[in-house]
């Protein structure tokens, strides 16, 4: 095995652990490896570019062993961000009413003055997925308004894919303890920890290798749906009988994107999805959820909504309804549909039986929708579109985007062309083919 062509100093720690056999690795060995995995595959770091870096404060192992990968593949300057649950919290409870329509804008200009000047961007989450479950929702949505908000510019140029990013996950004990509330917390940890290695596939032998291997597979179910050009997607299943109509000059992504600054990067690490702009004028009928969604802190469950002519007309959930309502009220696009994804039920995420309470991992075990902002990179020639042109090919418009899982074992999909005829793309949650 070489990786002489990566490895500019020498083989250091992580080429050593690359080697090794997967089940005698240590607990450091492995967070070397997912750090090198996410700044080598994840980012494509180039030397002498900066690093913008967000993480919670219970992710600091992880994040100092990416700054050294990131170090050592050149990075220029590594910034990092932290956020602290317990100081959100404080918030709910001291701050005055007006603070809920403030965000932090100087800090979101920042980012994207960062991101316009060349930085990559990488968001190390983890945080507490339950943890404002008990505030009112009325001051958490228009926080996450205010936060929308501030952070459009810098987040326009993530969903462009102007720049190199990616996301990855840490263990943290609120994460841990919220998906095993019974066990002792440095059990559940560690529960988690090997639940994140195993889906982010550092338990292969050659995780590097394992990752291209599973871009290549993505990359070819991509260029597949490309060459069917299907007119619109049929979904059915419990509670889900649901068309579906796709963008004019969709164009479907999976695995690694060039980004607009040329450099190779996978924006997510699990990824398992392969996903385009659906229209977000021609949605019918009705969707039931498979899995909860955790927005912002909240657990909004049992969704069930109702479309017509690609906007949201009836909204249910039996749990965080009103958090869900005033998601949908953000603004015009926050009741139509800016992204649709295919994922087998196969997946490893699905496999291992685990919801995951936070949507990069939950939205690789199941196809989903997302609610709000298109990625423009799933049009054909998208990035050179203006907003208008991409609204006339129907790419919806919004400050949120957020994604529910609607896949499952007893879910069907047909693609339909368009001609009108329908051809299986999934049966009981798996390709058809
Ligand atoms: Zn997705
Ligand atoms: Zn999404």
């Amino acid at each position: 095995m070489s990786n002489g062509a990566t490895t500019k100093e020498g083989p250091g720690p992580a080429a050593a652990a690359r080697t090794q056999n997967p089940k005698l690795r240590t607990q450091e060995e492995k967070l070397d490896l997912l750090a090198a995995v996410a700044v080598e595959v994840g980012l494509g770091l180039k030397r002498g570019q900066e690093l913008l870096m967000t993480a919670p404060l219970e992710a600091l192992p992880l994040v100092r062993r990416i700054t050294e990968h990131a170090y050592r593949a050149g990075a220029a300057l590594v910034t990092t961000l932290y956020t602290d649950d317990e100081a959100t919290l404080m918030r709910y409870r001291f701050a005055p009413d007006e603070s809920f329509d403030h965000a932090a804008k100087w800090l979101y200009d920042g980012m994207g003055t960062a991101f316009a000047s060349g930085s990559a961007r990488l968001a190390v989450a983890g945080g507490n997925p339950g943890l404002l479950s008990k505030e009112d929702p009325e001051k958490v949505g228009r926080a996450n308004r205010a936060v929308s908000k501030a952070y459009r510019p810098a987040l326009e140029l993530i969903t462009r894919h102007a720049i190199n990013w990616t996301i990855v996950a840490s263990a943290t004990p609120a994460w841990a303890a919220a998906l095993f509330p019974g066990e002792p917390a440095e059990a559940a940890l560690e529960k988690l920890w090997n639940l994140i290695f195993s889906t982010t596939r550092i338990d292969r032998e050659d995780p590097v290798s394992a990752w291209r291997a599973h871009d290549a597979n993505l990359q070819k179910r991509a260029a597949f749906l490309n060459g069917k050009r299907f007119a619109a997607l049929q979904y059915r299943g419990p509670g889900t009988d649901f068309r579906l109509g796709l963008a004019d000059d969709h164009w479907w992504l999976g695995g690694g994107t060039t980004a607009g600054n040329g450099i190779y990067c996978i924006p997510n690490m699990p990824t398992e999805e392969v996903f385009t702009t659906p229209h977000k004028d021609r949605a019918e009928g009705t969707v039931t959820a498979t899995k909860p969604l955790s927005y912002q802190g909240t657990m909004i469950e049992g969704i069930r909504v109702r479309f017509e002519k690609g906007r949201i007309v009836e909204v249910h959930a039996t749990e965080g309804e009103e958090v869900l309502r005033k998601l949908i009220d953000t603004d015009d696009g926050a009741g139509r549909l800016g992204e649709v994804a295919l994922v087998p039920h196969s997946s490893p995420i699905a496999s291992s039986g685990q919801v995951f309470l936070h949507t990069l991992f939950d939205e690789n075990a199941a196809s989903h929708i997302a609610l709000g902002q298109a990625y423009s990179s799933c049009l054909r020639e998208g990035d050179k579109l203006t907003p208008e042109e991409l609204a006339a090919r129907g790419a919806n418009t919004s400050l949120i985007h957020v994604d529910w899982m609607i896949g499952s074992e007893k879910l069907d999909i047909d693609g339909i062309t368009a001609g009108g005829t329908a051809e299986p793309l999934m049966r009981q949650g798996e390709w058809a083919d």
